[in-house]
């Protein structure tokens, strides 16, 4: 089977690779697992030698049937047939579920936003993605790589830089480094009620990321410039700061004050 980019097919073809990122996600006898993108199942195999149960979700029709034979004796392992973006990642994340995964690089960044989603969140999330995007992922506040992205997940979750893997691990080989993040959610995530306001204000406010708060947040559905300067005072934040400036329970804060404006 030729290896589809278009599904970010990168097969990691150096076992211990594998075996390094199970001993990194901290997997363990009794724990249930979720893979994204099992591929030719190196990482499904190493997983299965310690978790409990594994249920890993393939896109591929090919890779889904060449998975089924391979593991047809493994009582532990739930094959998936699908897109990991059409479904409900409620049903696939239950309190507890370890995520690993060596994530397509195209849908790497979705889908850890939906893993930031699920309530409770997973009990952690291992993921090998492109190096660029881990490094916007684990960015420090005023860093040239803070992002929405960065802020988004913080208020979930914390991030553990973990470690670079080298295009000569895989098949075919990427044209970049990949790095093996680990997230493992905050003592006090975002409130589920919270989300929704604080993702509007974290986009709004990368949308313009040079622009001084003043400017961009303007963008806000339903913001008047009166209810702008309200909403900065009640959150206690300067307008003159820019999006990379602010830490995630900043954001948090300014999340509330809108929830509250617009919600009365
Ligand atoms: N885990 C394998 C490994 O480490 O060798 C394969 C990893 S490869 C980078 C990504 C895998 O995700 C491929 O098998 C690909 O077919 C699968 N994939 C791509 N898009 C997907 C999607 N939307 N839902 C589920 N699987 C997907």
């Amino acid at each position: 089977m030729k290896p589809k980019s278009s599904l970010g097919q990168n097969f990691l073809k150096n076992p211990g690779i594998a075996d390094k990122i199970v001993a990194f996600s901290g997997v363990e006898q009794g724990d249930a697992v979720l893979e994204i993108g099992p591929g030719k199942g190196a990482l499904t195999r190493a997983l299965l030698e310690t978790a409990s149960r594994v249920v890993a979700v393939e896109k591929d029709d090919g890779l889904f049937e060449l998975l089924k034979n391979q593991f047809s004796d493994e009582p532990g392992l739930t094959l998936v047939h699908g897109d990991v973006l059409d479904l409900d990642m409620s049903t696939l994340v239950s309190p507890g579920t370890k995520v690993v995964a060596n994530l397509p690089y195209n849908i790497a960044t979705r889908v850890v936003l939906r893993l930031a989603e699920v309530s409770p969140p997973p009990a952690s999330a291992v993921v090998m993605v492109q190096k660029e995007v881990a490094e916007r992922i684990c960015a420090p506040v005023g860093h040239s790589e803070y992002s929405a992205l960065t802020v988004l997940l913080s208020g979930i979750f914390l991030c553990d830089p973990g470690f670079v893997v080298g295009p000569k691990n895989f098949f075919p080989q990427p044209k970049v480094d990949s790095r093996v993040i680990r997230l493992v959610p905050r003592q006090n995530p975002l409130p589920p009620p919270e989300r929704d306001a604080y993702r509007r204000v974290v986009l709004c406010s990368f949308s313009q990321r040079r622009k001084m708060l003043r400017n961009s947040l303007m963008g806000l559905p339903g913001i008047t410039k009166q209810g702008l300067s309200d909403l900065a005072c009640q959150a206690g934040i300067g307008l003159e700061k820019r999006p990379q400036d602010l830490s995630w329970e900043e954001y948090a804060r300014l999340g509330r004050a809108y929830r509250q404006i617009i919600i009365p």
